[in-house]
């Protein structure tokens, strides 16, 4: 019997040699999948989808740095040949789109083979809600640390998938042309912090934190 209430699975695969937290999360009823910010190894990201047997619905993107979403095109590709049908990206706010179509000039710079520029099949925006996996994922948008970065929260599970806006301990950071650290302070005290204590916060590097936790001891929501 299908229970609504189970949790969801979520598996953290670190990828790319920056140990990005790539989420691959699925619902164990129906075996069917999400990829949060494949930045790369995507192999290995196939290699863990395999093993649990699942059907991927969609890749999800918080931004469009390299070690997130470099390797969206190529597990897009695999998994669409895998699957037998067509596995859309879903991508972060547009205004992370010089990003993400950079994304190979930017490996280069930084001597990353590999990763590639990846057209999304749709942007997202504040306020948006995917519905994927039976659930309800809810799209804020916190920028800052890139202009169009978005979170995804999942109310029925309180899991928030951060990517680079809220670590354990500190924020994602802001020291780009295109970053704002004033602007990403007042997101995650606006959009996170209001999400509630109790929400599970995985962010796109480092151990998972809580709301509670950050709220009381993150040095820069003080
Ligand atoms: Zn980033």
């Amino acid at each position: 019997m299908s229970d609504p209430k189970r949790r969801l699975d979520v598996e953290v695969i670190p990828v790319t040699p920056l140990r990005q937290n790539c989420s691959l999360v699925w619902n164990g009823e129906t075996r069917r999948a999400l990829v949060i910010d494949p930045g790369g190894d995507e192999d290995v990201i196939l290699e863990r989808v395999a093993a649990h047997d699942l059907t991927v619905e969609a890749i999800l993107l918080t931004h469009g740095h390299l070690d997130h979403a470099g390797g969206a095109q190529a597990l897009r590709d695999a998994l669409t040949k895998r699957q037998g049908a067509p596995v859309p990206v879903i991508g972060p706010d547009k205004r992370d789109e010089f990003l993400l179509s950079s994304i190979e000039e930017n490996a280069a710079r930084f001597g990353l083979s590999g990763m590639i520029s990846v057209a999304p099949d749709r942007y997202t925006q504040d306020g948006d809600v995917l519905p994927l996996l039976g659930r309800t994922y809810e799209v804020l948008h916190v920028p800052g640390h890139t202009p169009g970065h978005v979170v995804f929260f999942e109310p029925q599970d309180r899991v928030l998938f951060a990517g680079d806006t809220l670590f354990r301990g500190t924020i994602g950071r802001t020291d780009f042309p295109y970053g704002d650290g004033p602007t990403l302070v007042q997101g995650v005290r606006t959009k996170i912090l209001p999400l509630g204590d109790d929400v599970l916060v995985l962010p796109g590097h480092g151990a998972p934190t809580t709301v509670r936790a950050e709220r009381a001891e993150n040095p820069f929501l003080q």
